[in-house]
């Protein structure tokens, strides 16, 4: 027997079911589809060295011979940015080696964040120095001293001049570069240990400094 008001109501039913349904759904698209929230965990980069640093270069001032020989003498101005970049690829390889990725993953080491680093050359005394921008730590810079730019061209012979500067000012920069993205053990880190770790990447990268007595030494 037709019972019309049990129908109706099994009509309801079931229409609440669908829609019902239908609103789990879509709340399951959105939870797939969803932000992830700040208390998420974030998972780091399976490289240590994944990631880019750009490279500035500020020269100050165009006049000083120091400038002038970098740009037009120990390199050609088209070649600066490939050189530093090649640097600074050389300096992370050796320091981060890609290669032992998971193992320093394992002991939760990671390159130190460095956002930027800017090549600045100038008037100074000294040769060269790395430091954190006044605003923000992680935004390095590496100061050159242009003096010396001009006297690390004197050469043992004069035909060697150029090449002469051109290998010493490398191997400053990869120096330098290191410091901006080696650890220090948060400053607990010996200077001896900081500057040897920077020229072992220096050797490695450039070969040794001409004026190093081990060099003089290895050459006996
Ligand atoms: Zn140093």
């Amino acid at each position: 027997m037709n019972n019309p008001g049990k129908a109706s109501e099994l009509k309801k039913a079931n229409r609440k079911k669908k829609k019902l349904a239908k609103k789990s759904k879509r709340s399951d698209t959105n939870k797939n589809n969803a932000k992830p929230q700040p208390q998420d965990k974030i998972e780091l980069p399976t490289s240590p060295v994944n990631h880019t640093i750009p490279l500035h270069l500020r020269l100050s001032d165009l006049s000083h011979a120091g400038v002038k020989a970098f740009l037009n003498t120990v390199f050609r101005s088209s070649d600066i940015p490939q050189t530093l970049d090649q640097c600074l690829k050389n300096v992370r390889k050796l320091l981060y080696p890609p290669e032992l990725a998971d193992a320093l993953a394992g002991a939760e080491i990671r390159e130190k964040e460095v956002r930027s680093i800017t090549l600045v050359i100038r008037d100074m005394e000294g040769v060269a120095y790395t430091t954190g921008n006044q605003l923000d730590d992680a935004h390095k810079e590496i100061h050159l001293s242009a003096n010396y730019i001009l006297s690390s061209g004197e050469p043992p012979t004069p035909d060697d001049a150029i090449k002469h500067a051109k290998d010493e000012v490398i191997g400053v920069i990869v120096h330098e570069m290191v410091h901006t993205v080696q650890h220090d053990g948060k400053g607990t880190a010996p200077g001896g240990f900081i500057e040897g770790a920077a020229d072992w990447v220096r050797a490695l990268a450039c070969g040794p400094a001409a004026h190093w007595d081990i060099y003089a030494i290895g050459k006996k």
